[in-house]
């Protein structure tokens, strides 16, 4: 199986803020004294950005169990995995059904679906930074005043960058995965919360991140630049 491994340089300009807290300050997330993005929200801002890229398909909704049944309970690469679930059954042919097109779509391919694991592993970031402090206040919208009351402040880190290592096995959702990269360079997302302050704002930073080709489990990857892999150039960092 084809293991590729990703260093992904993230480029956060307005800084970002992950974690909540009470109701009069949002604090930071932080984990053994540093900072922290844990590999589930990442996981999250990835996965929803491959669901506007590549979308689910096929179309979860319009899937005719009876008939996936019929057509593909003699495909052994589905049976295995259905079996092992439980679900190779007519009675079950339902389960049968969402595992098959779970199993058909880059999306659960990627992330993971109620039946198998996703191709991707990320890991957790954790950094230094500065936080910087701003204080909201809270409008009454129907008497259009400040609500004295309400006053909260939101605490942010002032990181500009920052690394991800992510892994991802097999080719089967490798389209979807360059797709997503793609986007996340030229149109970007957001992480965390203050979205609507600008807070949050994310892009890839496609010319500082690499792609690692790993050939067997004894020799070390071998490492290329992401930019032009993308384009099916291979050139060696
Ligand atoms: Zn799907």
């Amino acid at each position: 199986m084809e293991v590729r491994l990703y260093k992904l340089k993230f480029l956060t300009p307005k800084g970002f803020r992950i974690g909540g807290g009470n109701q009069d300050t949002l604090e930071p997330l932080t984990m053994g004294g540093k900072y922290v993005i844990p590999a589930s929200s990442l996981k999250g801002v990835l996965r929803r950005t491959s669901e506007i890229v590549c979308g689910h398909s096929p179309n979860h909704e319009e899937v005719d169990p009876k008939k996936v049944y019929e057509e593909n309970s003699k495909n052994e690469e589905i049976t295995a995995i259905a079996r092992a679930k439980g679900v190779l059954s007519v009675e079950r042919q339902k389960e049968f059904a969402e595992l098959y097109t779970q199993y058909k779509c880059q999306i659960e391919r990627l992330y993971g679906g109620d039946f198998f694991a996703g191709a991707i592993s990320i890991a957790d970031v954790t950094l230094d930074g500065e936080v910087l402090e701003r204080a909201h206040s809270s409008m009454d919208r129907k008497k259009g005043k400040v609500l004295e009351k309400h006053l909260y402040t939101e605490k942010y880190l002032n990181v500009k960058q920052f690394e991800v290592k992510v892994v991802v096995r097999g080719n089967e959702a490798q389209e979807c995965w360059n797709k997503t990269l793609k986007f996340l360079n030229e149109v970007g997302t957001f992480l965390g919360g203050g979205k609507s302050r600008g807070i949050g704002l994310l892009a890839l930073d496609l010319e500082e991140s690499l792609v690692g080709e790993v050939n067997g489990l004894t020799s070390p990857p071998t490492w290329y630049k992401l930019k032009p892999y993308l384009e099916g150039k291979k050139e060696l960092k």
